[in-house]
Parts: structure tokens; sequence; C-alpha cells
């Protein structure tokens, strides 16, 4: 693993050499969800982006040290300073304390966290959790960077230098779109502490100097990043809709808190890269958080796909570039998936028949791997470091399993050595884990099976019309026989 890793960092424009801060680490917080709702698909490629960047660190051989925080407070119904709280809007809503909304809406996103093989953090850093340690950052800037309102402190972006220079990498617009406040010093200025209004008041608040009220979202991951990383640290992702205004903010108040300005140093803005996953777009719109059946995880495994085909497709774009969902496109990804397991499959087979499962999954990234696969491992590990381009491991990893005369247990020590970086987990799916079989399907697995077994003694004795019979009883229960399929597949749902 020798190749040079190279980052785009969003703040210079440019891809970047990585060097550590910390010698022999690499520190990297996430921006987590705010636990209001479903995370959809696009959320969810945010953290298989993340994920993949924490498993190249960790494979080139830093020891990582990642953080992703849940937001249980403090992020309005716009991104900039207006509209509601978002947690206190849908405890509102669905007639529910707001600490059984985050509790609920976190254990659904860590459920989809696991189906995607995204690897536990360090931490997860709880918002709610940092409160003291926020009014302590507030009140350490406010004197020289903040002014009050009747709303609450607000910071001024005309105190540091270079605000929004982030913003300006993406759309050469400066700004992104900000909703007035009556009486803020400049459009881009923003809440860091919102004061409950006069009269009301809210499930979540505590006091401080400025009054009741509570954080602003930024001022939560400048907080949680600072206490767990130290400034400055290494990396800092999320997507793209961040660099606009909350990353552009961060950096604003971690300037600020450093007393460091000029961000011409990019340790200057707390972190030394500022890298963000692009979108995973849907034309139909059934990606909104507000459509009826939009496009969860659990839509996706109630349809009948392995939800390791969505990280397929994921992995399938390069993290910068748009991804564009259909349903076409994750079957082609579940097929694609499907021949690599059956390749491991076939390979485990002759590696050795007596071989526990559980030996396969637990090969490390470090396992002898014999000198004949080298070059192709020299190939992916080029290949990941140029800016983490999957794409391409992605067909090293095919270029390798479709490798001749190799010794079986090798060719097994070297794709395990890959999927540790793609998170595939191919050594521990199984053919038949990838059938399609949507969750309203009437017929169980055994029936189908005993069918087709019908059908072949048919087929055999050439009772064509009991053969057809068969295959269109099937059909009309939604079962298509696929007679001749290329990857064995005698049906699906
Ligand atoms: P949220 O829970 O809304 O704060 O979003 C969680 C993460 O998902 C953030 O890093 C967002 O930037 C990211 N994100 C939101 N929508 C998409 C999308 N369609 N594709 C990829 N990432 C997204
Ligand atoms: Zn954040």
């Amino acid at each position: 693993m020798t190749a040079p890793l190279h980052l785009f960092n969003s703040l210079t424009r440019k891809l970047e050499a990585f060097a550590p801060i910390h010698p022999g680490e690499a520190r990297v917080y996430s921006c987590g969800p705010t636990v209001y709702n479903y995370p959809h698909i696009g959320n969810m490629r945010a953290y298989v982006f993340a994920d993949v960047l924490g498993r190249t660190l960790s494979w080139k051989g830093y020891k990582l040290t990642h953080v992703i925080n849940i937001t249980d407070v403090g992020h309005l119904t716009d991104d900039a300073d207006a509209g509601e709280d978002k947690l206190e809007k849908a405890a509102l809503v669905q007639k529910q304390s707001i600490w059984d909304i985050a509790k609920h809406y976190t254990e659904v996103y860590w459920a989809d966290v696991r189906a995607l093989n995204i690897r536990q953090p360090a931490e997860w850093t709880i918002a709610t959790q940092f409160v003291p340690q926020m009014i302590e950052f507030a009140k350490s800037i406010a004197d020289k960077h903040c002014y009050e309102l009747d709303s609450g402190l607000y910071f001024d972006v005309s105190t540091v230098a270079d605000y929004g220079r982030l913003a300006r990498a993406s759309t050469d617009e400066g700004e992104g779109r900000i909703e007035a406040v009556e009486g803020k010093r400049h459009a881009a200025d923003f809440a860091i502490w919102r004061k409950t209004p006069p009269g009301e008041t809210r499930q979540m608040e505590w006091d401080s100097p400025w009054g009741r009220g509570a954080p602003g979202w930024h001022l939560e991951c400048s907080v949680m990043s600072g206490q767990r990383l130290g400034f400055p640290f290494d990396i800092h992702t999320g997507g793209i809709d961040h660099r606009e205004i909350h990353h552009a903010n961060e950096i604003a108040q971690n300037q600020a808190y450093c007393c460091t300005n000029g961000l011409d140093v990019p340790a200057n803005s707390g972190a030394k890269l500022w890298m963000h996953n692009n979108f995973l777009v849907d034309r139909s719109g059934k990606m909104s958080k507000s459509a009826g059946e939009f496009l969860r995880l659990p839509l996706l495994i109630d349809k009948g796909y392995h939800p390791i085909a969505y990280r397929m497709m994921c992995l399938q774009a390069h993290y910068r570039s748009e991804l564009e969902f259909s349903w076409d496109g994750l079957g082609a990804a579940l097929t694609r998936l499907k021949r690599l397991v059956m390749a491991v499959e076939a390979l485990k087979a002759r590696a050795d028949v007596a071989m526990p499962a559980e030996h396969w999954t637990q090969l490390t990234a470090h396992e002898e791997i014999d000198g004949a696969l080298l070059p192709l491992m020299a190939r992916f590990d080029t290949a990941i470091s140029d800016d983490l381009n999957t794409a391409v491991g992605l067909t090293v990893l095919e270029d390798l399993l479709s490798l001749k005369k190799v010794d079986p247990a090798e060719k097994l020590a070297a794709v395990a050595a890959m999927d540790a970086v793609l998170g595939l987990g191919l050594l521990g799916l199984a053919r038949a884990d990838l059938r399609i079989r949507p969750k309203d399907a009437v017929l169980a697995e055994a029936e189908i099976e005993d069918a087709l077994a019908r059908r072949k003694v048919a087929r055999a004795e050439k009772d064509f019309a009991a053969s057809d019979a068969i295959r269109d009883e099937l059909a009309a229960k939604g079962v298509d026989v696929m007679d001749g399929d290329p990857l064995g597949w005698e049906w699906k749902l």
C-alpha cells in the first residue's frame, strides 16, 4: 500500500497528498444525520463515502479516529436561519417527545449503517450531550465575532477573513441562499444561539448568557469536532450541499475560536481537508422525505434487493460525481455483485472445502499475498489512492477474480485485502443471499424449487404441456422462470 494517497480538498479545489497532522494517525469528522425522519438512500451515500475514506485510511496503515455526529437539536427546516427546529416540528406532528423521536430515528439510521457494512466510528457524538461545551465555545468568540438580537446571538461573518471561500469553490457565486432575519448586519450572518421567543417553551432548551434557548446547528459541529479530534484535525466530510452554508459557517467559527484568520493555511479552517460527496439523484422525485413511498433502504430490501447491491451502486460511481438512481441501475449493480460472490464461492470451494466460513470473513488486508498478485494489488492501491477511485478498484477486483492459474487461497487473500477497502463483505456473502426476494412474495422458496423439480421431470419426459403449465402457474404467482440464465438463477420473483 505504497501509492501516495491523494484526496480532493474542496477548500483549495485541488487534489492534495494526504499528510497527517499527527504522524501515523488520521482524524476524521463526518456530519451525521438530523434524526427527525427516515434517512433516504441519498443520505446513506454520504456515509458510504465516509466509510470508504475511513477504510482506505486504515488500509494505508493510519490509526483512524472517525467521529460522526447525531444532530438531535438545532437544525432548522432551512439550512440558514429560517424556519422551525426540525425535531421540535416532528415532535409536534407525530405527537411524541423529542427524545423519543430522536431515539427512534437514530436507531433507524444505525440499522441502515449496519445493513450497508458501514463500520462503526470511534464515536457517535450526540449534539444534546455537548451543550455546555457549545456555550463555552460561543462565550469565547462572542465579544469579538458576535452580536445579540432579540432572536439570538449572531455570528458576524465580516470578522473573519475569506468568509465563504468554500462556497465559492463550488459555485463562484459566494454565499448560498440565505433568509432574511430582522437586524442582521450581513445576509450571511448566522445564529449560533437561538433564544426561545417570549411566551413559548420548547421541549429542548437550555440556559445561556444570551437567555434560554438552543444552540445553532453550525455551532454543534464545530464544537463536537474540535472537542473530540482537536483543532486542526485532518479531514471533515459531508454532502455537497454543506459546502454552501453549513461548512462555510463552521469554518468561520473555527477561525474565530482558533484566533487564526486567513485561510491560506488550510489548517486554519479547523480541518486540513474538507471533502464532499456529490448527490444521489432520483428523477422520479421519490427521494424527498415528504413523498409517500420514498427511497429508504428498507424499501429496497422489501422489493427484494440485498442492501449491499446499493453499496455496490455507490462504489461504481466516483464520490464526486452525481449518481442517478434507477431500479434498472440497482438491478445491474446486484447482478455485478452476484458475479463477484459466485466467483468467490467457487474459489472457497476449490481452496479448502473444510475451511469454516469465519476463516474467510476474518482474513484481513495484511494477510500474506502471493507475489504473482502483487501487480494487481498495486493497481488497486493506485486506483484507491487516486481520490478513492472505487469504480476502477472494482474492475481490478474483477481482473483478479478472472486470473487463471493462481492458487485459490492466495487469490482469496487478495480479494479480502481489496474488500477491506470496498466493504462489500464478499467473503461472508452467499449466492442465495442475493436472490431477489420481495417481502410480498406469495410463494415460499421451497414451493418454487419443488415446482421447478416437477417441471424438470416433465421436460425430461418431453411432456411440454405439463412443463408449460407449471411455468404459467408460477408466472401467475409472480415467479419468472429463467431457462439458461448465465448466472444460473433458475427463477426470480
Ligand atoms: P441530513 O440528515 O439532512 O443532515 O443529511 C445527512 C447527509 O446526507 C448530509 O451529509 C447531506 O449532505 C447528505 N445528503 C443529503 N441528500 C443527499 C443526496 N441526495 N445524495 C447524497 N448525499 C446527500
Ligand atoms: Zn455538521
